[in-house]
């Protein structure tokens, strides 16, 4: 679990969990500053619930 915070602020502005890459583009509520991440994880499947 990561969690983006607003780099001018530093609003905790959601968390959230990745698998394979994703692109977050999401505007911090207190000073209307556009924070955009994006990031990718490679293959790194720990949890897991069964096989198959
Ligand atoms: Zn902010």
């Amino acid at each position: 679990m990561a969690d983006l915070r607003c780099p001018k602020c530093g609003k905790l502005l959601l968390k959230f969990q990745v698998h394979g890459s994703i692109t977050l583009i999401v505007k911090c509520p207190r000073c209307k500053n556009l924070c955009s991440l994006s990031m990718e994880v490679r293959g790194e499947t720990r949890d897991t619930t069964g096989q198959g």
